[in-house]
């Protein structure tokens, strides 16, 4: 079985061009980075996967795209600007701070030099309440009037725009409003690549309905979020839900599960699914005076309890590496290859003319990467021996390839080599296009153990 470790994915992240430290050439800045090329067209799909379930095969759900500065007053409601804090401790020897209730994952009394379990004596101060939202001014005037934050979280704009949208989208509890959008948190424990960055794109779900159904609707979405991950290969053995103490729910949350996968640091939040109660429509309501309220036709009214599934792009990214990388030797030579399932993979299919001098392969190649590419990201690749090409697009997890050669020149058939299996067979050039389509819509799951 192969060990995945972080190092092993930044490294593959980096040297195929899926992610970069950003500010690279000025020192780079503590858990930020920038997408390269695959990085951005696998986001994009996890992305469009996420809309696709949540609103595009769903009669009860909207979209929104909220702004990510709001009022300031929207964070004292909603309780960020007393509570949205870490406690966090300053180390007088290592003259770092560290998260007081994360201190073993941290490198608090370890010095590069000291071999493994060897420690120095910390000198650790009391803790102190740290707020992790980015602060900024709005306007020209710098004073107290103008402070405002970059939003911790995108469920705050859905829970403000609960009028408008419930009262145009008619609808009677249970309903949800869906929103994908960046949010910004100043973490003080960064490293593990983009498992916690400061800047990352949420997506979110608010799903509004009649107090007594609140139970029920957050058992269903933590089964139907589990099983999203599962439809897109994830492996079972790798995942599970996990119940927050009381201790630990937040201040708003009469009940949490987090979805957790087994990424190379441990058990960690993929997704959380949280049920806030009526918490927020409340805070708002007494906050802003405005009723945040389900007014039924007969007069009916009440504050809907809400159920949230809430998780990151880069949380998704990083699990979806992690169990797709694989290493193994094949015909004596080692290959590295990504097992994602087809839709999550960067690209859909490889292109390869088997000799790129040769015009006639070239000419081929060229008109049905022409033909794929109006439907699906697809790469045409002439440069180098083949081996080299297919090895490539291993590592970038492309799951098919599609190779003109001699016989082809004959018979107009082409070659198509599978990912996974190293399996190859022969098609006609005229059906690789319905071939593809009908390969993208089998189910996947995943080879590895
Ligand atoms: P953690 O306990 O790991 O800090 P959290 O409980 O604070 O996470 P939530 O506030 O519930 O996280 O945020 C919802 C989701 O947003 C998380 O499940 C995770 O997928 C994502 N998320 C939160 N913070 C970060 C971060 N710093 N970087 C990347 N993704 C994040």
């Amino acid at each position: 079985m192969t060990d995945v470790t972080m190092d092993k994915i930044v490294s593959l992240c980096r040297r195929r061009g899926f992610v970069f430290p950003s500010s690279e050439i000025y020192g780079g800045l503590g858990s930020t980075y920038d997408y390269g090329h695959y990085g951005v067209l696998m986001k994009n799909h996890i992305r469009s996967l996420w809309f696709r379930s949540m609103i595009q095969e769903r009669d009860d759900m909207v979209a929104l795209d909220s702004a990510v500065i709001l009022n300031p007053a929207v964070w004292e409601a909603s309780g960020h600007v007393a509570g949205f804090t870490d406690p966090l401790v300053d180390c007088r020897t290592c003259k770092l701070r560290f998260r007081a209730d994360r201190l073993e994952d941290s490198q608090c009394g370890r010095r590069p030099s000291m071999r493994p379990g060897e420690f120095r004596e910390c000198d650790l101060t009391e803790a102190r309440q740290f707020n992790l939202m980015f602060q900024t001014q709005v306007g020209a005037l710098e004073d107290a009037s103008s402070v405002a934050f970059l939003r911790p979280e995108t469920a705050q704009g859905i829970f403000i725009n609960f009028k408008n949208v419930a009262q145009l989208a008619r609808r009677k509890p249970p309903f949800g409003i869906a929103q994908i959008g960046k949010s910004f948190r100043n973490e003080i424990t960064p490293g593990n690549f983009l498992f916690r960055v400061r800047e990352f794109e949420q997506m979110e779900m608010e799903y509004f309905v009649p107090p007594d159904e609140a139970e029920r609707w957050y058992e269903y979405w933590i089964e139907q979020r589990l099983q999203w991950y599962l439809d897109l290969g994830l492996r079972r053995s790798q995942l599970r839900v996990r119940e927050h103490s009381a201790e630990e729910r937040s201040h708003y949350s009469s009940g949490t599960s987090d979805i957790e996968y087994l990424y190379p640091i441990g058990w960690q939040e993929l997704e959380g699914v949280a049920n806030r109660g009526d918490y927020d429509l409340t805070q708002h309501t007494q906050h802003s005076g405005t009723k945040l309220e389900w007014v039924g036709e007969g007069g009916e009214r009440y504050t809907p309890y809400v159920i949230e599934p809430a998780v990151s792009i880069e949380r998704i990214f990083v699990a979806m590496l992690v169990d797709g990388y694989d290493e193994e030797v094949v015909a004596e030579r080692d290959r590295t290859v990504l097992r994602l399932h087809p839709e999550i993979a960067p690209v859909k299919a490889a292109i390869l003319p088997l000799i790129p001098r040769n015009a006639d392969m070239v000419t081929r190649a060229r008109s049905l990467h022409e033909e794929l590419r109006r439907r699906w990201l697809v790469e045409y690749d002439d440069g180098g021996q083949i081996g080299r090409r297919y090895r490539r697009q291993d590592e970038i997890g492309t799951p098919w390839a599609f190779t003109i050669d001699d016989q082809t020149l004959e018979d107009e058939t082409v070659t198509v080599r599978d990912r996974d299996s190293l399996a190859q067979e022969r098609l006609p050039l005229s059906s690789v296009a319905a071939w593809l389509d009908d390969a993208l819509q089998r189910p996947w799951e995943s080879p590895k153990r």
